[in-house]
């Protein structure tokens, strides 16, 4: 076999595709790690993180995932800088399409994970990190005594909204429908919180605002009449949902409707086989650090498993 033919290969770097690569490493299976553009995940852009256990006084988030990494690396993991652009799983082994070369696996575990879905507003990407979030843990703190404002109806946004009002003075949920799709209990968690206010049926045009000085207004506009107006504004927070980060698979692994790999039951197995996915990239429903470093592990024993079962029958 080539120098570009592993056992293992593995597409990401968050908790779901560090923990694989450690628990393969361990098992002697060598892996290669594909970093992406965002080396360490979505982890990378959260200060505090206060619900992955063993560290009993939180850790930062950056933080973390270096210790991920040096844990991978420790047990012989060889990490690349490349980000995967296409795959092509139709025969054995399975080939693997970077920026910068062509690879070969017996196996690959996809841990690609998910990103925050943006409204594309004309200024929201320059106003990113100046106040403009997609991220309320991340951010909130920096929100002290401000007003802001929340777009989603779902639990997302209801979870966020009750954050948020630890640190800001008045939070506004900005729904562009007269209902929530959250559920009951988030609804009235948030809807009984005294610092949360509604804004139903109202979509938002613009931000406005320059990155030296922060967000000045929100455009609004009524979904019930078509009016536009400017409202004065300090904070910006996105809650509208999450995308996996799937596109690169196009065609070759079977997916949900919204691009989530689907996976056996119990099980991290594809419809591929030899194919596995963890993290994010196929749950959208806990989408916690601790339950894709779990399926992670997952993933890289099923490999092993897999790999084991080849070799037996060859
Ligand atoms: P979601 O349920 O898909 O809700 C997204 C919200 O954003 C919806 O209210 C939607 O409006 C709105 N939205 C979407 N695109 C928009 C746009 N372009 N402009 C304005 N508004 C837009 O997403 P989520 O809240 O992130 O939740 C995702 C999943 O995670 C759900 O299954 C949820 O139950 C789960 N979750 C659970 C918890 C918890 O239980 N603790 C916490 C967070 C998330 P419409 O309603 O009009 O479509």
């Amino acid at each position: 076999m080539s120098d570009n033919h592993f056992k293992v290969i593995i597409i990401g770097t968050g908790p779901a595709g560090y923990t694989a690569a450690i628990y393969a490493a361990r098992a002697d299976l060598k892996p290669l790690v594909f970093e992406g553009d965002q080396p360490g995940g979505q982890l990378t852009i959260t200060t505090d993180v206060e619900n992955y256990p063993g560290f009993s006084h939180g850790i930062m988030g950056p933080e973390l995932m270096k210790e991920f990494r040096e844990q991978a690396v420790r047990f012989g993991t060889e990490i690349r800088a490349e980000t995967v652009t296409g795959v092509d799983f139709s025969g054995s082994p399975h080939k693997v399409l970077t920026s910068k070369g062509r690879y070969t696996g017996d196996t690959v575990i996809i841990a690609s994970g998910a990103r925050a879905l943006l409204l594309d507003l004309p200024g929201e990407k320059k106003l990113m990190g100046y106040g403009v979030s997609a991220c309320a843990t991340c951010d909130g703190f920096f929100f002290r005594g401000k007003k802001i404002a929340i777009i989603g109806g779902g639990d997302s946004a209801m979870e966020e909204a009750n954050f948020l009002t630890k640190f800001a003075e008045k939070v506004t949920v900005v729904h562009r429908r007269d209902t929530l799709r959250a559920s009951k209990i988030m609804q009235k968690r948030a809807l009984d919180n005294p610092k949360i206010e509604f804004m139903w049926n109202t979509t938002v045009v613009d931000v406005l605002g320059e990155p030296e000085t922060g967000i000045k207004a929100l455009r609004l506009k009524s979904a019930v009449d078509g009016k536009e107006w400017e409202w004065p504004i300090q904070g910006l927070f996105l809650a509208i949902g999450h995308m996996p980060n799937t596109e690169f698979l196009q065609g070759q692994v079977k997916m949900d409707e919204n691009g989530y790999i689907v996976t056996v039951p119990g099980t991290t197995k594809t419809s591929v086989e030899g194919v596995f996915a963890a993290g994010d990239v196929q749950d959208h429903v806990y989408r916690q650090a601790v339950t894709a470093a779990g399926t992670g592990c997952m993933a890289a024993i099923e490999a092993e498993r897999y790999l084991e079962s080849r070799h037996a029958s060859h």
